[in-house]
């Protein structure tokens, strides 16, 4: 039975599955079960069984012929209704073993994300303290000139942050929560709140199917954040404001994807401790991302209870009004 491109990508993957389980605790442990699907065959790696569902044989291939429980299907098996197109995926019940299944097209990377970041959802819904559903929210909630400007120098400042050598990548973090409070202190909480949720949940989603692909290509931190670099020019399609989901324009709802990624990424580069449990317990990005360079701030360590006060030297408020327009001059300048 020919062995194609989905049996090769899931070997790839077995070879880094050390790595692999060290992105995110509990995530992705040694012999994780997946499927991949390609125009030849279906591939199962399930080694905690003993014998392969009905259709399956045992994988053969010049370095699978070692693994055990690595399965293959000649085509598709009958009762896996897998689309065609980009972004095809499905939990598959293998004989009540359910994994998540993804058909491996052209773009080979784009599926391997999609792999990882659908399995991670999986996780959240054992894992994760459940975000509240947000109220809808009437209209788009960007769409004034000021916040939308606010919104760009907000990616911007993310963007810097990404690429700041470590000695500055706190003063750009701080430059970043000024804008974003601002924008935010002209939003009804509302969408405050969908947006920390969405960050919360398709942001660490986003973050982890990326981190797991650098590594399953064997690439550096410098091409990840490079590429979540990128991921921030996202500009939404005209007709994507009309669609609500989760409470927000599909408009503005993807944005967070990157966004609540690049705020992961700052936490984990800042050494923010524990910020995975804390971000599983139901603690937004965002949140996290104040109270870490609030309690790292040299200028006067606070408690977390005070970190949207008024004394606060580096976010908005008394005497944070200079700081925010330098922060914006900063932003606007790169
Ligand atoms: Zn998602």
């Amino acid at each position: 039975m020919p062995g194609g491109r989905a049996l090769s990508v899931a070997e790839e993957i077995v070879a880094r599955q050390e790595e692999l389980r060290a992105v995110w605790p509990g995530f992705w442990p040694i012999g994780q079960p997946f499927m991949l699907v390609d125009s030849q065959a279906t591939v199962l790696y399930s080694p905690a069984r003993s014998a392969p569902p009905a259709g399956f044989v045992p994988a053969r291939g010049p370095r699978v012929a070692e693994l055990a429980g690595m399965w293959l299907h000649a085509g598709v098996p009958p009762d896996l209704d897998i689309a065609r197109g980009r972004n095809a995926h499905l939990e598959y019940d293998a004989d009540g073993d359910v994994v998540t299944a993804v058909r491996v097209g052209d773009d080979v990377a784009e599926a391997i994300e999609l792999l990882f970041h659908e399995q991670f959802h999986v996780f959240q819904r054992s894992h994760f303290r459940p975000t509240l559903p947000s109220a809808p929210v009437e209209g788009a909630p960007l769409d004034s000139v000021e916040l939308a400007r606010l919104d760009e120098l907000e990616r911007a400042t993310l963007k810097r942050a990404l690429a700041a050598d470590p000695a500055h990548v706190g003063q750009v973090a701080r430059d970043y929560v000024a804008i974003r409070i601002r924008r935010m202190s002209g939003q009804p909480d509302s969408v405050v709140q969908a947006e920390h949720g969405v960050e919360r949940t398709e942001g660490s989603t986003q973050w982890v199917g990326m981190r797991m692909l650098t590594r399953v290509q064997g690439d550096d931190i410098g091409s990840f954040r490079g590429r979540l670099s990128e991921l921030l020019n996202w500009r939404p399609a005209p007709a994507s404001f009309d669609v609500v989901f989760d409470g927000l324009p599909i408009a503005r709802r993807q944005r967070l994807y990157s966004t609540g990624a690049a705020i992961l990424e700052l936490l984990d580069r800042l050494g923010a401790p524990d910020w995975q449990t804390r971000l599983a317990m139901g603690e937004a990005p965002f949140d996290i991302l104040v109270a870490t360079i609030s309690t790292s701030s040299r200028s006067r360590p606070r408690s977390r209870s005070a970190r949207f006060g008024e004394r606060n030297n580096n976010l908005p408020g008394e005497g944070g009004r200079e700081r925010l327009a330098a922060a914006i001059a900063r932003a606007a300048a790169s």
